[in-house]
C-alpha cells in the first residue's frame, strides 16, 4: 500500500477477534436482530384473524411505499407524484424498515450505474448471501463505493423531512402504527406489534432483498444478457410485481416492470389508479418499439450462437481457388467433383446416400451441375443446399454463379450468410 490512509474494516480479514467491529449494529439490529425477536415471540402470540387480515394488508402498503415510492418514484423518476401521495409513500416507506429514501436510493442509483462491478453496493457477483443483506450487515468501506447524482433528491422536501427523521418513521410507521390499529381497532396490542409490526416488515424487507439477489440470479434474460438481472414470476409475485427486473435495468425510468397485462404489477396498477385520482402524473413508458429492438436483438444474439455451433461448410473465403481445367482434371482422374454456382463440391461419400439415386449424381462428376441442382433435374430443398454447403472444397477462378446462390428465392440473409 502506497499511502498511509488506515485500511478500512472491511478490507482486513474477519476474526474471532475483530468480527464485532466488521458489523454495521444498526442494520443488524433492524434486519436480523428485531425480525428474530419477532420469531421467537409468535409462538407465544395467538394470531387473531382481524389481525393477521391487517398485517397482510400493511403488507401490501408498506410494500409499495418501497416499490411504488423508493423505487419507482424517488430512485428512478418514472412519475410524478402529488405532495398527499408523496407524504404517504415516505410514510409507508418509511413502515417497511429499510433505511430512509435518500440513503435507499443513492445505493439503488449505484446499483444501475455500477450493476455487477465493484462499485455496485450489491453485487450478486459477490454472492448471493452478500446481495441479499449481507452488504448491510457487514460494514462497507465509502470510498470504495460507487457515488451518483442525488441533487433532485436533496432538494425534495418530503425526502429532507423523512431522513432527518428516519428513526421517528421506523418507531411511529414500523411498529407503534400497526401495533396501535389492532390495539384500538379489536384489543391486539401484543399481535400487533409482533404480526402487524415485525413480523410484516421482515417479510418486507426480505422481499425487498430478493429484488438484489434473486432477480439476479434466478430467471429469464429477454433483453439482455450481458449483466446478472432475470424476469421471474416468483420474484415477481414476493415483491409487488418488481421481479421482470431484465426489463427494469433495460428501461429503468418506465413506470412498469412488468410490460404484459397478465404479468404481475400491482405497483404499476397503483401508480395507474394513482393517475385517474390525480394524485400521479407524466407516466413514463419506453416506446413499444423500443423495448421490441432489444428483445429482437436478444433474440439475434441466442440464434447467432445456436448458428455458431453448427456445420455450415468451410467458409468461400477459406476456400482454394482452382482453374475450371484443373477441376476437370481432378474429376478425370477419379475425384467425385461437381461444381455447383462456381464452388466446387467433393460428392464421394454421398453418392451411395443421394437421395436421387447413385446415377444422377455420378453423371453430374467433372461437370457444372447448377442448373441441374438449382432445377434443371431437381429444385433442391435448403436442407440439400445445406448439405452440399458441407462438402464444398474449392472455388473455380471467375466463378460468377455464386451470385445464383444470392438471388435464389430472394432469401438474402439466410442462404448469404452461410456462404460467408
Ligand atoms: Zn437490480
Ligand atoms: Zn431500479
Amino acid at each position: 500500500m502506497t499511502t498511509n490512509r488506515k485500511p478500512h474494516i472491511s478490507e482486513q480479514p474477519i476474526t474471532l477477534g475483530n468480527w464485532h467491529h466488521h458489523v454495521n449494529w444498526i442494520n443488524t439490529t433492524l434486519i436480523v436482530i428485531v425480525p428474530i425477536l419477532g420469531c421467537v415471540a409468535a409462538p407465544f402470540t395467538t394470531l387473531r384473524l382481524a389481525t393477521a387480515v391487517w398485517a397482510i394488508l400493511y403488507y401490501f402498503w408498506t410494500g409499495l411505499g418501497i416499490t411504488a415510492g423508493y423505487h419507482r418514484l424517488w430512485s428512478h423518476r418514472c412519475y410524478e407524484a402529488t405532495l398527499p401521495l408523496k407524504i404517504f409513500l415516505a410514510c409507508a416507506g418509511g413502515g417497511a424498515v429499510q433505511g430512509s429514501i435518500r440513503w435507499w436510493s443513492s445505493k439503488h442509483r449505484a446499483h444501475h450505474r455500477w450493476t455487477d462491478t465493484v462499485k455496485d453496493p450489491y453485487s450478486v457477483r459477490k454472492g448471493i448471501w452478500y446481495s441479499h443483506f449481507m452488504w448491510m450487515v457487514l460494514k462497507q468501506d465509502p470510498k470504495s463505493q460507487g457515488r451518483t447524482d442525488i441533487s433532485d433528491l436533496n432538494e425534495d422536501p418530503v425526502v429532507v423531512w423523512q431522513h432527518r427523521n428516519y428513526g421517528l418513521f421506523i418507531l411511529v410507521f414500523g411498529l407503534l402504527f400497526p401495533m396501535s390499529v389492532a390495539g384500538l381497532g379489536w384489543g391486539d396490542w401484543m399481535g400487533g406489534l409482533v404480526y402487524a409490526g415485525i413480523l410484516r416488515f421482515l417479510v418486507v424487507q426480505q422481499a425487498t432483498f430478493c429484488v438484489n439477489s434473486l432477480a439476479h440470479w434466478l430467471g429469464e434474460q429477454p433483453f439482455d444478457d450481458r449483466n446478472s438481472p432475470r424476469d421471474h414470476v416468483v420474484t415477481a409475485l414476493v415483491t409487488l410485481g418488481e421481479g421482470y427486473h431484465n426489463f427494469h435495468h433495460e428501461f429503468p425510468s418506465d413506470y412498469r416492470n412488468a410490460i404484459e397485462w397478465w404479468q404481475y404489477d400491482p405497483t404499476k396498477w397503483s401508480i395507474w389508479v394513482w393517475k385517474q385520482l390525480g394524485l400521479a402524473s407524466n407516466l413514463k413508458k419506453f416506446r413499444a418499439n423500443e423495448i421490441e429492438k432489444g428483445r429482437v436483438q436478444q433474440l439475434q444474439k441466442k440464434v447467432d450462437q445456436k448458428r455458431a455451433k453448427l456445420d455450415w461448410g468451410t467458409p468461400l473465403k477459406q476456400l482454394p481457388v482452382v482453374e475450371w481445367d484443373d477441376f476437370l482434371a481432378d474429376a478425370a482422374n477419379g475425384k467425385a467433383l461437381v461444381a455447383i454456382a462456381g464452388v466446387v463440391h467433393d460428392v464421394t461419400d454421398f453418392i451411395k446416400d443421394h437421395p436421387g439415386g447413385k446415377a444422377l449424381i455420378s453423371s453430374a462428376i467433372g461437370k457444372d451441375a447448377t442448373a441441374s441442382f438449382n432445377g434443371g433435374v431437381y429444385n433442391h430443398s435448403n436442407a440439400a443446399h445445406n448439405l452440399l454447403a458441407t462438402m464444398r472444397v474449392a472455388i473455380i477462378r471467375g466463378g460468377g454463379e455464386v451470385e445464383i446462390w444470392r438471388r435464389r428465392d430472394g432469401e438474402k440473409d439466410m442462404l448469404v450468410n452461410q456462404y460467408r
